[in-house]
């Protein structure tokens, strides 16, 4: 039976709406550095970053008797306010039928390798607690008339551990942690973007003492580029991944991240190599991933030339009709990117004749009143002619329509409804799409409790590098909402944020402000547009879905090059208002390099193609073929099974990356906790290792 869903539910799972903010809280104090002077706000910890990593984490930190703010470029920006797909996915332990195995779960999270089998394990067992305080927060997922989550199966999730809200699952996580925040009075300053980490002593003796951040609205002639200081005893780093990275992005736009700011401030890095590249529509327009049932309604894709005409290009990969179909079916749930699914006509060859298609200069559509045309010499699509698995799931989700429009609007109306709010009616015509990078997998190298190298500053969410090379979809969000309540409860246990910093940080506010000013050069630096398109275009072009050894090592010269200058010469740019962007485009600079130096390192030791990137080299030993041929340009590397016992570190040192290497932390799985053992560990605060607090 069809219920057809009323358009007041559709909306509000479409149309989130966020809370009002209040008026941010005091600065009482100023620091005078050179001629600016700098506003200061003191507390225990700074949240850098207002997704649902960094809410969570102030939430439960708060809870916990911290004194804690949150300071954030844009408070509903960044990708959890933004993003989403057709059901955008939370990934838990799944609570249905016998319920689950954590340690299968956590096989499955880190099967990609390069993830550390302890991280693992806490975010399968975390999700739970994760999930139901989300349900307690009010985040609606949806269930079934005794309680069990409904879910489904996604990318790299051969159980069904997804669950989801709709396409903007993670936008109703910001809303529910975000009224929660405000419940608990947490301040929040919004329009604030941290530019420098500060930090006091050296080597083992650096710890953190605050957060310099440009706030527009604080500039004045004694003050120009609005700078603030907010002085603090801890740094939990939320703000997301570094989407500006690449031209080709679904990221919103404006997401910087903040590896650039990490490496500034000697944080390690780890992972950095490891993206997540996939069909989407681009951000210059509505960004949005085009997974799950965009594509399991099998629309039919096609490019368009710069003379208008019309190209059926999957024809000529795919060997029949029916291949071709349930390949694109796929995409729904094995949507990134991945070099072992170019083989043998899989999923992933589709992602490379996009690609190719966009080499050529020419426009990928996928229209949903069309169904696939047939591949030629072969019969006509029919859902009679699929492959076991796709008609099953057709089947079972009742979606035999005669058009692909009129399965989407069975299978998943919010899908529809979704492009409508920004002016795309997807039901009258064709969607424009490309490959795009839309995931961070590194980030910030943190241990067990969410601690960076330096003491008293922690990571969460994109900015964290906890993932490995592959992650089942929707384990992004859970990673950052279960190492944001580990953070909390790590620093609560520390007692690090119970009070607001005392002390003073005015030499190091002072040599921050030096060196910003030594950067910013409105006349004679490097132009911002320049750097900006430079990057983008060199992180798109060379170290996107395909990549040759000798591509990444010119580029990575060129990378070294572009930051020499700009060290030397500074960044240049127009109005006032571009400073705080300039120093970003900085940093972005330093991440391009960070990122391109280890996937160097990586392709000189010899690393096969893993997870988003196919290294493609004559010698290599995978050739993907087309329903016309080998494509011997996209011969690669396999992948190598040694390339998953460890991570790539990078760190800046006096202006170089280096590159060290570690293996993953293992966990003992016949290892079983005994109560009366354990206890005093949890009861003394033990567990919580705080020999640096
Ligand atoms: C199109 C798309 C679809 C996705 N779908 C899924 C999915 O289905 N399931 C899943 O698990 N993951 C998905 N992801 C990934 C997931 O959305 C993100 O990894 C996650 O939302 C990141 O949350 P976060 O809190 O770490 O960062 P964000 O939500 O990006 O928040 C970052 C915050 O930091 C702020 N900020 C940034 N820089 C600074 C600075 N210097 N100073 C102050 N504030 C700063 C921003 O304004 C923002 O508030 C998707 C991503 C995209 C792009």
């Amino acid at each position: 039976m069809t219920i057809k869903v009323p358009q007041q539910i559709l909306d509000a799972l479409t149309d989130v709406e966020m809370p009002r903010l209040p008026a941010g809280a005091p600065f009482d104090e100023i620091v005078q550095a050179g001629t600016h002077q700098i506003p200061v706000h003191r507390s225990g910890c700074i949240v850098v970053g207002s997704g649902a990593a960094g809410l969570r984490a102030a939430v439960e930190l708060k809870r916990r008797g911290g004194d804690v703010a949150i300071i954030s470029q844009s408070a509903w920006g960044g990708t959890s306010a933004c993003s989403g797909s057709d059901k955008q996915t939370l990934h838990t332990a799944n609570t249905a039928d016998q319920g689950d195995d954590f340690k299968a779960m956590a096989r499955a999270i880190r099967a990609g390798g390069a993830m550390d089998e302890d991280t693992a394990y806490i975010e399968a067992v975390g999700s739970v607690r994760a999930m139901a305080s989300l349900q307690y927060l009010g985040l609606p997922l949806p269930q079934d008339p005794l309680g069990g989550t409904l879910r489904y199966q996604t990318d790299h999730d051969e159980v069904g551990r997804a669950t989801s809200c709709g396409p903007r699952t993670s936008r109703l996580m910001v809303q529910v942690l975000a009224r929660e925040a405000l419940r608990l009075d947490i301040p929040l300053f919004n329009q604030t973007t941290a530019v420098r980490l500060l930090t006091k002593g050296d080597g083992a003796e650096q710890r953190v003492i605050g957060v310099l951040s440009m706030r527009p609205k604080m500039r004045s002639d004694e003050n120009p580029f609005g700078l603030v200081a907010f002085l603090t005893n801890s740094v939990v780093l939320a703000a997301g991944g570094p989407g500006e990275l690449y031209r080709d992005s679904v990221f919103p736009n404006g997401c910087f991240g903040s590896l650039g700011m990490a490496l500034e401030a000697g944080l390690e890095l780890v992972n950095i190599t490891e993206s997540q590249f996939g069909i989407g529509t681009r951000r210059e327009g509505f960004p949005w991933n085009l997974s799950g049932t965009y594509v399991q309604v099998i629309p039919h894709i096609y490019s368009v030339d710069a003379d208008g005409a019309e190209h059926h290009f999957l024809a000529d990969y795919y060997r029949t009709t029916q291949e071709m179909a349930s390949n694109i079916f796929r995409k729904g749930y094995q949507w990134p990117f991945h070099a072992s699914r170019m083989l043998e006509f899989g999923s992933s060859l589709a992602d490379l004749a996009i690609f190719r298609e966009g080499q050529k200069g020419r426009r990928v559509f996928m229209d949903f009143n069309r169904n696939p045309l047939p591949v030629p010499g072969d019969q006509e699509f029919s859902l009679d002619r699929l492959d076991d698995d796709v008609s099953q799931y057709l089947r079972n989700a009742g979606a035999t329509h005669d058009l692909p429009i009129d399965r989407l609007r069975h299978m998943n109306p919010l899908a529809i409804e979704l492009y409508r709010r920004y002016k795309v009616d997807i039901a009258a015509e064709p969607l424009e799409f490309a490959v795009n990078n839309q995931h961070m997998n590194g980030g910030v190298s943190v241990d067990i409790w969410g601690r960076s190298n330096v003491p008293g500053i922690y990571a969460v969410g994109e900015a964290a590098g906890t993932h490995g090379v592959t992650r089942p979809g929707g384990s992004a969000l859970n990673a950052g909402q279960v190492f944001g309540t580990r953070v909390a409860e790590h620093l609560g246990a520390s007692g690090r944020a119970r009070d607001p910093m005392h002390g003073t940080a005015d030499d190091e506010i002072g040599s921050a402000v030096a060196k910003i000013e030594a950067m910013l050069r409105p006349q004679d630096g490097v132009d911002l547009k320049s750097v900006r398109d430079e990057v983008q275009a060199r992180m798109s072009d060379k170290a996107g879905i395909l990549c040759t050894p000798s591509e990444v090592s010119q580029a990575l010269a060129d990378a070294m090059e572009l930051n020499k200058a700009i060290r030397e010469r500074g960044i240049a740019f127009g109005r006032t208002s571009e400073a705080g962007r300039a120093l970003q485009w900085q940093q972005m600079a330093l991440s391009s390099e960070a990122v391109l130096a280890a996937l160097h390192h990586y392709i000189e030791g010899g690393g096969g193609s893993r997870g988003a990137r196919a290294i493609c080299e004559p010698a290599g030993d995978a050739l993907p073929e087309a329903r016309t041929g080998p494509l011997p340009d996209y011969r690669f590397r396999g992948k190598t099974e040694e390339d998953k016992s460890e991570q790539i570190l990078v760190r800046l040192e006096h202006d170089q990356m280096r590159i060290s290497r570690r293996q993953n932390r293992q966990f003992d799985e016949t290892e079983k906790s005994f109560f009366e053992r354990d206890w005093p560990a949890w009861l003394t605060g033990a567990i919580y290792e705080l020999g640096d607090a």
